[in-house]
């Protein structure tokens, strides 16, 4: 089988982690690409599952030998999609790659079977002041969380399809009845 492509974006919050693993775990045909990235792990993050965390060294060399899909920085930090490992896994699996709206754009312009799929909330005030009412990041962090959520939701004409997250269930059906089409 060659398996689709899917880029799966959306505002920082809106669930679409929850979405994909979910999805994941139920159906064997689907995986999803572990990016590489160079900023710290997190707790309890695994290097090679969650990512393969890059000195920004290692990160360069890559670059330098074409190694990613495409590659971006976000919040100071750099993020790439690892060529090898999706064009393998395309040839038995859909594969899915969780990035920024960015990143999944240069997807497309580099695979144009990639479909790209939005996550938005129902809510975008509401996600707004769960961003904001978080307490963990300072006033900066904030502001670049909230002016990112704007940037993110107003590529939305740009992607294939958009999927709201009201409910989880839907939400994941929605996304399968995409991936089987
Ligand atoms: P976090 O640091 O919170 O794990 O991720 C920050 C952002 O980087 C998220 O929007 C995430 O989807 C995005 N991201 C993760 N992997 C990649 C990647 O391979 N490429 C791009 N362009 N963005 C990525």
């Amino acid at each position: 089988m060659k398996g689709k492509l899917i880029a799966v974006s959306g505002p920082s919050g809106v669930g679409k982690g929850t979405i994909v693993k979910t999805l994941i775990s139920r159906r064997a045909d689907v995986v999803e690409s572990v990016s590489c990235t160079t900023r710290a792990p997190r707790p309890g993050e695994v290097d090679g599952k969650h990512y393969f965390f890059l000195s920004q060294e290692e990160f360069q060399r890559r670059i330098d030998e074409n190694d990613f899909l495409e590659y971006n920085a976000h919040f100071e930090n750099r993020y790439g999609t690892p060529k090898s490992f999706v064009e393998k896994s395309l040839q038995t699996k859909h594969v899915i790659l969780e990035i920024e709206v960015d990143g999944a754009l240069k997807a497309k312009a580099s695979m144009p079977e990639c479909i790209l799929v939005m996550i938005v909330p129902p809510s975008v005030e509401e996600l707004r002041a769960r961003l904001v009412g978080r307490n963990t990041e300072g006033k900066e962090e904030i502001e670049n969380r909230l002016s990112r959520l704007e940037y993110e939701l107003s590529k939305k004409d740009l992607y294939d399809y958009v999927i709201v997250n009201d409910d989880l269930e839907t939400a994941i059906a929605e996304l399968l009845a995409i991936i089987d089409k």
